[in-house]
């Protein structure tokens, strides 16, 4: 492809160069004091006018990608505390990317309707920490006379590029200096011919190094598309714990002032353990809202603070958070205190005593969910609210100056801990040594209120033509604040039965106590011991319909809310998840534990409609014309909500997982046992061998392969890889059609023979389909499993009478069924 791309016709003249000054060799780490300095040298880094260069088929890697500039100009950035941390590069250039396995190449191809990325660009900004600069100044030269002349503007439209850009790269160049230098960020963002921009980023520091994005709108929302993501080193096993290994955290201290305005004013004391011999960068997830005032290392030293200022998600590590560096590297294994004061606004008041804290899980210092921690948590509030929080309380005094003090203290260690603050009244039940606690308002906030529209006064219609005509009727219609209160026993009643339903279930309560909190909003959470559920939730039937923000077609995951939110207590909490891509574990089980819970209280029936409704949902189509479910496979986690299919993370991993779950259940049940108990004891025993610990996809499935019955080998080789390459790595929703012959046997019986064959899913999708007979008043009778594959399946059963038909069991399999 050939494209005049505006530098190349250009005649070089008289450009004045300087030789470049020469730069200390890169890798070498500055020292502490210079980080202050460096980042603010950083906020302001720009192309350097002396230092641009004629590139003709140079060539870069990173991470499997391979970068070619065909020719056109480059310049590098003016070197900062002695290295070269960015280049810029306009001309004709080619990119090209071959993802290493067909998850990554579907999803690529999803995005960009190729599976592999070869693309012609005319423009690159890449900032680094490795040898980007010295590699490409190797194969570039100055411009000589005859070279043709650098376009009016080059310098100054870089410059332009490099200053905006500038605050979002300060915090992770800082962090790539002060790290661990043989693991380097690189960061290109490239401008298409074909695609726009895009992004390629190799930073090695994490796991799935090498990753294409780009940002892209769908519904006046911007969506960060991930097109591929990969360990850049062949040798890597996918799915690596996460973060940037510098150290862990082992115990969070946090004493918390919150004022009568809902300002928050906080101390934080960590203990860490370092894990690295020269990273000294660490970063910090922090709520905007807040602000660091001071640091200190150990018993005094003061760090500094580098906090992200961005307003707009800027996708780097330190995004909404802040990074600090160690005066020295701390051998690993050794261990070391911070402290770090901080304040700030994340409370808001939303109307009527109920206030929101909005940031769950980084109103301190949070260090990321992959290291369980220990919390003490101290707070002093006005002593008009009430306070839950994770962790069990220990102390609670009254102070003066209305004020009073609670103290928190968690048994074993959290992943994440949080509070909740009201005018709550609360209601108390036991279940065994389990304390329940159910927390809630008297009145609803202000928005549910407003968005109430209650008629007042309603005339009961008439028939007409009556003689004599009857005197109109009115029914008025008083209407009486909203108040989640009022049905805290109704709430408290419910988790008591959640959480003894759970316990047959999953084993023992993974915690003390649970606290149930009311809070302004349209979702749950289920953090440690503190279920936050929405204030619509604790309302009756009817004033929800009123006010909830979820259609009336999703009543019955309305219906499954609290459930799953305390089934988290054991999956997500007590039992953790590995990576990004083993999540469903958590939430694809929290969703089939509640799914069962509502079976239990509510029949089969309201499973079924539940089932059948995410099904509907899996099978709708998105604007590309495409269903919902092919967006990709469960394990590709958060990378499902793109701007293709927005909704896709919801849809996939919490219900298309739940299906999933459901069907190995029915697939271990199976007619040889016909029970549940080999599927509950899977569940139960996972739950016991993975406590405390983030167990990955792979760790389930040669859990459950410990349980399966015969029938369910169907590769006899003693493993379910068959079912979860379909299902978990997989896409794809089969639609299976029947053949049936019936034929009549000796002493009355009926030989049902036929066939089934397999479409709508990938070459290879294999599974066992149940067959049922179905009666009259739709009785049904489960006749049998029926392996099927590429060429179908064969079945052959024995029934006692005619049925009226013999289909796929609709109930029991995700499929589409002829
Ligand atoms: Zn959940």
């Amino acid at each position: 492809m050939t494209r005049d791309c505006g530098v190349s016709a250009m005649v070089f003249a008289a450009l004045v160069v300087f030789a470049p000054k020469p730069a200390r060799p890169q890798g070498a780490t500055p020292a502490a004091a210079d980080a202050t300095a460096l980042y603010a040298l950083l906020r302001q880094t720009t192309v350097d006018p002396r230092q641009v260069y004629i590139v003709h088929g140079a060539k870069i890697e990173r991470g499997g990608a391979k970068f070619f500039f065909d020719r056109g100009l480059v310049a590098l950035f003016a070197p900062v505390g002695g290295e070269v941390t960015g280049a810029v590069f306009s001309g004709e250039g080619e990119v090209l990317l071959i993802p290493p396995n067909p998850v990554e190449k579907r999803n690529l191809n999803q995005f960009i309707g190729a599976p592999i990325l070869e693309e012609h660009f005319v423009s690159a900004f890449m900032r680094f920490t490795d040898q980007t600069a010295q590699e490409i100044l190797a194969q570039a030269r100055r411009p000589g006379p005859d070279d043709p002349e650098a376009p009016a503007g080059f310098v100054e439209y870089w410059d332009t590029v490099a200053r905006r850009f500038d605050p979002a790269y300060a915090g992770p160049i800082l962090a790539g200096l002060f790290g661990d230098r043989s693991k380097p960020f690189f960061q290109s963002q490239l401008e298409g011919v074909e695609f726009g921009t895009f992004q390629i980023t190799d930073d090695e520091r994490l796991p799935e190094a090498l990753s294409v994005g780009a940002v892209r709108m769908a519904g006046g929302r911007a969506f960060a598309d991930l097109w591929c993501s990969f360990p850049s080193r062949p040798s890597e096993p996918l799915g690596v714990e996460a973060g940037m290994g510098a150290a862990r955290v082992m115990s969070y201290k946090l004493d918390i002032l919150i004022h009568p305005d809902n300002r928050l004013e906080g101390r934080a004391e960590l203990e860490l353990l370092s894990l690295s011999e020269n990273a000294r960068a660490l970063i910090f997830q922090l709520a905007r809202g807040l602000k660091v005032t001071a640091a200190r290392y150990g018993q005094g030293q003061s760090l500094a603070i580098f906090q992200d200022e961005s307003r707009q998600p800027t996708g780097s590590l330190v995004e909404g958070g802040f990074l600090t560096v160690l005066p020295a590297p701390r051998p690993p294994g050794t261990r070391y205190h911070l402290t770090f004061d901080y304040q700030g606004q994340v409370i808001t008041d939303v109307g009527n005593g109920v206030l929101y804290v909005g940031a769950h899980d980084s109103w301190y210092p949070n260090f990321g969910i992959q290291s369980p921690a220990t919390f003490d948590l101290t707070f002093r509030y006005p002593d008009h609210l009430a306070l839950v929080a994770t962790g069990v309380p220990v102390e609670e005094e009254m102070l003066a100056g209305g004020m009073k003090r609670s103290r928190w203290v968690s048994k074993t260690p959290l992943p994440v801990a949080g509070f909740n603050l009201g005018s709550y009244v609360s209601r108390e039940r036991d279940v065994g040594s389990t304390k329940i606690e159910v927390y809630a308002t008297r009145e609803a906030e202000s928005a549910l209120e407003r968005r109430r529209n209650v008629p007042t006064m309603e005339i009961i219609p008439q028939e007409r033509g009556r003689v004599p005509p009857m005197p109109e009727r009115t029914i008025r219609a008083i209407p009486t604040p909203l108040s989640p209160a009022a049905l805290m026993d109704r709430v408290a009643d419910r988790a008591v039965e959640a959480v003894e339903y759970f316990q047959s279930l999953f084993g023992p309560f993974p915690y003390p106590r649970l606290a149930i909190s009311q809070i302004p909003g349209e979702f749950g959470q289920g953090w440690p011991e503190l279920v936050y559920l929405p204030t619509f939730y604790f309302l009756p039937g009817r004033e929800r319909a009123e006010v909830s923000p979820v259609s009336k077609g999703s009543d019955l995951e309305m219906e499954t809310l609290l459930a799953h939110e305390v089934a988290h207590q054991w999956w997500g909490n007590e039992v953790g998840w590995k990576t990004y891509h083993d999540q469903w574990l958590s939430e694809g089980f929290a969703s089939y534990a509640a799914a069962m819970f509502l079976a239990r209280r509510e029949g089969e029936k309201k499973f079924g409609e539940l089932l059948k409704q995410y099904r509907r949902e899996l099978l709708a189509k998105n604007q590309t014309g495409a269903t919902i479910e092919s967006g990709g496979p469960i394990w590709l986690g958060e990378r499902l909500s793109t701007s293709l299919n927005p909704r896709g993370y919801n849809d996939i991993v919490y219900k298309k997982a739940c299906w999933v779950l459901h069907m190995l259940h029915v697939l271990m049940a199976g007619p040889e046992s016909g029970s549940d108990q080999r599927f509950i004891k899977m569940l139960g025993s996972f739950v016991a061998a993975y406590q405390g610990r983030s167990p990955s996809t792979e760790d389930f499935i040669r859990h459950a392969e410990k349980y399966m019955p015969k029938a369910m080998d169907l590769d006899h080789n003693g493993r379910l890889d068959w079912f979860f390459k379909d299902w978990v790595y997989g896409t794809g929703v089969p639609a299976y059609k029947l053949e049936t012959k019936t034929r009549r046997l000796s002493g009355g019986r009926l030989d049902v023979e036929g066939t089934i064959e397999q479409t709508g899913v990938p070459e290879g999708f294999e599974m066992l389909v149940p067959v049922v007979a179905v009666y009259e008043k739709n009785r049904k009778v489960k006749l049998g499993l029926v392996p099927v594959g590429d060429s179908g399946g064969r079945f052959q059963f024995v029934v006692a009478s005619r049925p009226h038909r013999v289909t796929v069991d609709g109930d029991d399999l995700l499929a589409a069924i002829e």
